[in-house]
């Protein structure tokens, strides 16, 4: 629909002759997905929400000509049935803080210029031109930024690691195989602001001392892989990728590699074999990638958010970075808030941010009146919040103490009607599904347990069952080699420790 509402726009712009007056530019993904397709006026800043092509002669005539709303087409406020016409009051967005996401829906993606006109690239001249590569390092390990793909590993140590390293060549890889059912933050940052990942990688090439960046993004994605190419040609084009940028010494160019959509590729042992045209599997670590992955040689991979965030880092400064956030995880989060939530859509808030606070106040609580059970963050290596815990401040040790994690970022809401044993069962099939096969507790024990939980949901379980399902967990998480089959055992325990009353229950049904 949205390609047909800007054929509307561009078809009317030239009927009334408003050419030189009035443009109708693309742009990314604006994160409310719920009210979409999106139209904003500028200057105004004007939001039209579910608009239909239909609905644009009248935004034409109205608004671009009269200067007057189209009222019936703004967001409506439900509890207060207000319009609200700007976007910066409505509660989806006032209640954010978008850092990741700042270009998002604001620029057109497919323009060098609009990213340099909203401070695009100049932290990378800045850094070329007055910092040497350790003070790089350093101001980035000051603003305690850490790695959004998961894992949660410290962003300046990894690089400082990597430039530890003596080699004639480094790489430095942006691991775009965003892989977990309902996360899209990797895509919509990639279809919406490709330029601020090329330059976080330009900048962490620079620090480490590499001169080739990969970006390995799933082939399903197909828009944001166009956007990515259109943006590395035009980055080329203005002197900000390939040799002497900026007129520098330093060169760094960056290719492109395609996943074929096997979701053990995130993980970045096997993303790097996959680079060199291998097989997907993960190996042994150490060592780290940061002492020899790449073709052996020193490389970090780091993902889609965490790139996206170092301009702005350098840009605003360590110091102001590190005053969003909790003690120990700063800065902000991206979630892709789906399930049976009213405002299903793309979230930015700074860590530390209650998780009643996104579900309820942005996320506008619980679909069809619905009670909140629980909300599944972190994918399938992910667990389940219950109630309990909706006031706990999300960051990267709080979910892993209540036994979830951060992981990307996804985050499903699910209400008093889920069976949490469906749930568990619905993310233990992804990963058996998933898993590259290579370590028996993986590749058997987690089959065997897809096989006990379905044999529970179909009434088959007994009390023996549930004792096994525990302790193939336990030695499923001691025993994996990669980190998706050291996780993939998570939606069970956390629903067995949460929920252990529907276990019971679907096991005594069937008695
Ligand atoms: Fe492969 Fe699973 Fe073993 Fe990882 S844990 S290496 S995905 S079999």
């Amino acid at each position: 629909d949205s390609l047909h509402i800007l054929a509307e726009f561009n078809r009317l712009i030239a009927e009334k002759h408003l050419e030189g007056k009035v443009e109708a530019s693309i742009t990314g993904c604006f994160g409310f997905c719920e009210k979409g397709p999106i139209v904003k006026v500028f200057p105004d800043n004007t939001f039209y929400v579910q608009v239909t092509p239909a609905d644009v002669l009248e935004i034409v005539e109205q608004d671009l000509i009269k200067g007057q709303r189209v009222t019936r087409l703004l967001y409506e406020e439900p509890n207060k049935k207000e319009k609200v016409a700007a976007s910066e009051d409505i509660p989806f967005y006032k209640l954010q803080k978008r850092v990741a996401l700042r270009n998002c829906g604001f620029i057109n993606p497919e323009k060098i210029e609009e990213y340099i006109a909203n401070a695009g690239y100049q932290a990378l001249g800045r850094a070329l031109t007055q910092m040497t590569p350790a003070q790089v390092i350093d101001e980035v390990k000051r603003s305690g930024l850490r790695g959004r793909g998961g894992a949660g590993f410290s962003t300046g140590k990894k690089w400082e690691f990597a430039s530890m390293y003596e080699s004639e060549e480094k790489f430095v890889i942006c691991n775009a195989d965003e892989g977990d059912p309902g996360a899209f933050m990797d895509r919509s940052i990639m279809e919406g602001d490709a330029h601020s990942v090329i330059e976080g990688m330009a900048l962490a090439g620079y620090a480490i001392g590499a001169h080739q960046g990969y970006v390995y993004i799933r082939a399903e994605y197909p828009l944001a892989v166009n956007r990515l190419k259109i943006a590395l040609i035009q980055a080329r084009e203005h002197g900000l990728l390939g040799e002497h940028i900026l007129g520098t010494n330093f060169n760094f160019d960056i290719d492109i590699r395609l996943g074929a959509g096997a979701f053990v590729c995130g993980e970045e042992t096997a993303l790097i074999h996959s680079v060199e045209g291998g097989r997907g599997e993960p190996r042994n670590k150490p060592p780290f990638p940061a002492q020899s992955g790449l073709w052996e040689k020193p490389t970090i991979v780091n993902n889609v958010e965490t790139l996206a965030n170092i301009p702005i880092l350098f840009q605003e400064g360590a110091a102001k970075f590190a005053e969003l956030g909790s003690q120990t995880s700063k800065g902000t989060k991206v979630f892709a808030l789906a399930g049976k939530v009213n405002n299903v859509g793309l979230v930015e808030v700074p860590m530390g941010t209650p998780l009643r606070k996104i579900i309820y106040d942005i996320g506008g609580g619980i679909r069809g009146g619905a009670n909140f059970k629980a909300a599944q963050t972190g994918g399938p290596s992910g667990g389940c919040i219950p109630a309990q815990f909706l006031d706990t401040p999300i960051d990267y040790e709080s979910l892993m103490s209540i036994g979830s994690m951060m992981g990307s970022g996804g985050m499903i809401v699910l209400n008093d009607h889920d069976c949490m044993v469906n749930i568990a069962r619905f993310y233990l099939e992804f990963t058996v599904e998933e898993s590259c096969g290579r370590c028996a507790p993986c590749r058997i024990g987690n089959k065997r347990m897809l096989e006990i939980l379905t044999d529970i949901t179909e009434g088959r379980g007994t009390e023996a069952d549930l004792r096994e399902l525990k302790e193939l967990s336990q030695t499923i998480t001691d025993t994996s080699l990669c980190g998706l089959g050291q996780t993939a055992p998570n939606p069970v325990i956390s629903t067995m420790k949460y929920f252990w009353d529907e276990y019971e229950a679907h096991v005594k049904e069937k008695r």
